[in-house]
């Protein structure tokens, strides 16, 4: 599957932990990030990760992409609900996608361990389904 991981600065050092704790589960899948989360994630495991740009300069909508070709399975997205975030409206129009597109996405801890959890135990293999149908209809 494809993961997209995203952090607000008060929430990267939460993101590594939780990285951490599955870093067996997420080296079998693509990883992807925005830029500073990506590079923060990488310091501390031994996971590869294909980062885009920071999220300030483009990285969530960079994200937002993916998502609209159906190409992003899974984001999880640590927002920080206390601080104001000079690219909002990029957050907004994200987890816009997500919904219009069906992703799952956690925007804390809490939810991510259950998403990946579901990960682990095979839930997320509706994507392959969906993906097989929308590559056939772009084929047709
Ligand atoms: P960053 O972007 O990983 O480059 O810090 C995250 C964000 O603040 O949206």
């Amino acid at each position: 599957m494809n993961i997209a991981f995203i952090a607000h600065d008060q929430k990267k050092d939460d993101i590594v932990q939780f990285v951490t704790a599955y870093e067996e589960v997420l080296k079998s899948h693509t990883l992807f990030s925005t830029g500073t989360t990506g590079t923060r994630i990488m310091e501390n495991t031994s996971l590869q990760i294909h980062r885009f740009q920071s999220g300030p300069l483009g990285g969530d909508q960079q994200i937002g992409a993916r998502i609209a070709d159906n190409d992003m399975d899974c984001v999880i997205f640590f927002k920080d609900p206390l601080t104001a975030q000079p690219h909002e409206p990029d957050i907004t129009a994200l987890i816009r996608l997500c919904d219009v597109y069906s992703i799952p996405l956690a925007t804390n801890m809490a939810t991510a361990e259950i998403l990946l959890r579901g990960l682990e135990r095979g839930d997320f293999q509706w994507r392959d389904v969906v993906k097989e149908q929308k590559q056939g209809e772009k084929n047709t």
